[in-house]
């Protein structure tokens, strides 16, 4: 069960899911002052789960983390993962497949970046790139895309059986917000290494891209691995939905510290 703050988040599977049914702005109802101490303590109790589950060495956390350039991807991953122990969480992005990457199937890389028993893995864009900026650039014809949400479902699935809670978080930030943020990665020297001239050829295609959004949420919001939609205009507020929807997903996942030595208990170290 989510948490009541963010359970309307999700996307549930087979619903006919729609974005302009959701806020890019919604404040989900909190107030900026209590939720940074909210989030400061969702932090401290992430942090205690996480060296339990690099203890038990079990299982492991996949976070997906997609959305639109300028969306918060790096600065959600430096705020709610940043303060976790480094050598337990392992953080991939996944630019355009380029050298021995394009010689493999799509998810060839993916795979070979899922976490190991123990870690949390972030992934900063994903295999969802594959039916997203390939399905709205063309990058493919659609007889080759349109096979692949069946593969995603399926390769989730197997992660999944296999030991790894999936969660995967869309930052829905609104047009006009990444019209702000994108200028001021222009207009500020030290942000403008992270714009490309051709984000404003991605920019231009803001509503094919939310439609592919909206087909991939539908076809992939699974019970194993579902789609949450995070309102993420306000850093603030994303801040807080990511830290709470991750935290659900470790409470669920309930790693235990591995049973005493019973040689150990007891002994003196002189
Ligand atoms: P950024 O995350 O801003 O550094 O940009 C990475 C770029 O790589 C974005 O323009 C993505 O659309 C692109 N990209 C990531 N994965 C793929 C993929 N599988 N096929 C094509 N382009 C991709
Ligand atoms: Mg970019």
């Amino acid at each position: 069960m989510a948490h009541k703050s963010i359970a309307r988040l999700m996307v549930k599977p087979a619903s006919s899911f729609s974005l302009k049914r959701r806020h890019a702005d919604d404040t989900l109802g909190w107030e900026k002052e209590a939720a940074k101490l909210d989030f400061d303590e969702l932090i401290v109790r992430l942090d205690a789960l996480q060296v339990k589950l690099f203890a038990e060495h079990k299982q492991s956390l996949l976070v997906v983390l997609q959305t639109m350039d300028a969306g918060g991807k790096d600065s959600t991953i430096r705020n709610v993962f940043g303060p976790l122990n480094a050598a337990g969480v392992h953080v991939t992005g996944f630019k355009a497949p380029a050298g021995s990457e394009v010689d493999h199937d799509y998810l060839w890389r993916l795979h070979n970046a899922a976490p190991r028993k123990g870690d949390i893995g972030v992934w900063n864009r994903s295999h969802y790139e594959d039916v997203l900026v390939v399905r709205v650039k063309n990058f493919l014809q659609k007889e080759r895309w349109e096979k692949r949400y069946r593969h995603i479902r399926e390769f989730e699935r197997m992660l999944t059986d296999e030991g790894t809670t999936i969660v995967k978080i869309h930052l829905q930030i609104s047009n006009e917000e990444q019209r702000l943020r994108m200028q001021e990665r222009i207009d500020d020297p030290l942000k403008r290494w992270k714009f490309r001239a051709g984000d404003l050829e991605d920019r231009k295609l803001w509503p094919e891209f939310m439609k592919a959004y909206e087909v991939a949420f539908n076809e992939t919001s699974t019970d194993y691995a579902p789609w949450w939609i995070v309102p993420a205009d306000r850093k603030w507020v994303r801040n807080l939905a990511v830290a709470r929807i991750v935290l659900d997903a470790l409470e669920a996942m309930d790693p235990q510290l591995p049973p005493d030595d019973p040689t150990i208990a007891g002994l003196t170290v002189v």
